[in-house]
Parts: structure tokens; sequence; C-alpha cells
């Protein structure tokens, strides 16, 4: 059987930069903390934390004083840097640029909704890092949807300013904007004179993955997918692999590997999300070779 790695899968830009960075910040000697696990995906999680990262949570980090605490890819609402300003606590801030980019969008873009009495309205995954950290940045004043029926919360009589968490679906995305559209019309006719405003702010490392794991699991005889069952970007490129082949299966580590799904394969295809490292995909690949 041939085993094909999808050549993109494995750690995004944003997580790479942030595991290099707790990386370096160990190799200092220093203890440091990491506010939430560093990546979604225990296995690098657990890589770390033997190299001494020690992951806390919010609660904890409230009471920590005189350290160093290092801030994940997914960012941070204002709350966190002002209690480290308070308790005397050294941020590591290795958040992901594209994120702080997005962050910054949206503290514009709801200082001018609120002039207009707009709604700001976050396309996201409830109680997700990323999604707290945007809604701090505007005293928590959105709409979080998460999916079409979601879109009932919105006021169709007031504009509305769309934009998305960064590891959430294009093509999902897209619907949400096509049914608020049309959903606005539909107001018009009745005489509203409302607007949308559509900011696709799914990241490229992300979007790009999208055809690409389609086409790749369309090609093999299965799929094996690769990822931390928490991560949000590995649920939906895994709901896309499955969509494309039935033969799909989402494992966390190599020996979750049942070998009855290869029976009669003359292909395997191993894709994993950008929370995964590029380490365990292919640990993956050669248990399956030797199977
Ligand atoms: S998915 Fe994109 S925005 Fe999110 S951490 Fe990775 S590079 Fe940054």
């Amino acid at each position: 059987m041939k085993v094909e790695i999808e050549s993109t899968s494995g750690f995004c830009f944003g997580v790479e930069n942030a595991v290099t960075i707790a990386g370096q910040a160990l190799a200092s000697g220093e203890k440091v903390y990491c506010l939430g696990e560093i990546v979604h995906n225990d296995n690098e999680v657990e890589r770390l934390r033997s190299l001494g990262l020690i992951t806390i949570d919010y609660d904890s980090f409230t009471k920590l004083h005189d350290c160093k605490v290092l801030i994940r890819a997914h960012g941070e609402p204002p709350a966190t840097y002002d209690t480290a300003r308070r308790n005397n606590i050294t941020l590591i801030d290795a958040t992901c640029p594209i994120v702080h980019t997005l962050q910054e969008r949206i503290r514009r873009a709801w200082i001018q909704a609120v002039k207009e009495g707009s709604q700001i309205v976050i396309y996201g995954k409830k109680g997700h890092a990323e999604v707290i950290g945007l809604l701090g940045q505007i005293d928590g004043d959105a709409i979080l949807v998460s999916n079409v029926s979601d879109l009932e919360k919105l006021d169709y009589n007031r504009s509305i300013y769309l934009f998305s968490q960064t590891t959430m679906s294009k093509s999902e995305f897209e619907k949400l904007a096509r049914t608020i559209r049309d959903n606005i019309e539909t107001e018009k006719n009745r005489g509203s004179n409302v607007t949308l405003k559509v900011f696709n702010t799914i990241c490229g490392q992300v979007s790009r993955r999208e055809p690409r794991i389609r086409e790749f699991a369309r090609k093999h005889d299965v799929i094996v997918f690769v990822s931390g069952k928490g991560s949000s970007n590995g649920k939906m490129l895994f709901e896309v692999c499955s969509s494309e082949n039935s033969n799909s299966h989402f494992i966390s580590s190599p020996s979750e590997i049942e070998k009855g799904w290869f029976a009669g394969a003359a292909t395997a295809g191993i894709c994993g999300a950008t929370s995964t490292p590029k380490w365990l995909i292919r640990q993956v690949a050669d248990a399956i070779e030797v199977l």
C-alpha cells in the first residue's frame, strides 16, 4: 500500500511561531508558564511539558506574581494584560500577528458600529480562546454565531459587520453571509435601510488547506486525519475529508490506528490540522507503513 502525507499538513505559521518562542524561553532555564494549552494537541503539549513548560488556567494566572507567562497564538483579551501589569508578570506574547490584526480590526469596527447603532457579528466557536480574545476587545458587545440557525439572534433592522474566527470554514462563512444578505433584502422590501459589511477574516493558512485536503481525500482509498480532539480547525478539516471520502478516520495518536481500515486499500493519505505537529504525522505514516 502506498502511503502519502499531505504536504501542507502540520503547524501553521502562528502555532510554529508560538512553539519556537516557547522553546527559546525555556532554553534560558527560567520557569515559564503558558496560559492555556499552547496548542490543541496533547502530544505537543506533553513534549513541551517535558521541557519545562507549565500550563496554567485563568484562575491560577490571577494568583501568580513576579514570573513569566506565555500568551499563545490565539491571543488574549485586554483583561489578561491588565492582570499581568497588576501582578508584575512578564508576558511572553506569542499572539499570532494575524490574530492580533483581527483584534484591532474588530475593535475599530466596533467603535464605528457603536456610533451607528450597528451590530458586530462574529462567526466562531463559543468558548474558543481566540473568540474570548476577540470579544474582550469590544467589551463582549458582539453576537457570536456558529451556524445558520444562530442568525435568528440578529436584528435585521440594524446594519451588520460580519467577522470570522480565523480557523472557521470558508464555505460555511460564505453561506452565513449569503443568508444574512437575503434576510436583509427581505427587510428592505419592507422599507428597511440596513447594510451588511463582510470581513472574511479566515486565515489563509486555513482556507487554502480546505480545497487541498478535499482533493487529497478524493484521491486516496483511506484517509487518516491526525488532530487533537479540541482543535476546531481539526474538526472542520476532518468534516471536509469525511464529506469526500467515507473511509476517513480521525485519530490523535498512532495507537488508535486500526489495521482493518486498510483492508484492500491501494493508497492511504495522512493529513492533519494546523495544530498537529509534523513529527506526529510522520509517526502515524511510519506506523501505517509497517502494518
Ligand atoms: S491559523 Fe492562521 S491566524 Fe490562526 S494561529 Fe495559525 S497562522 Fe495564525
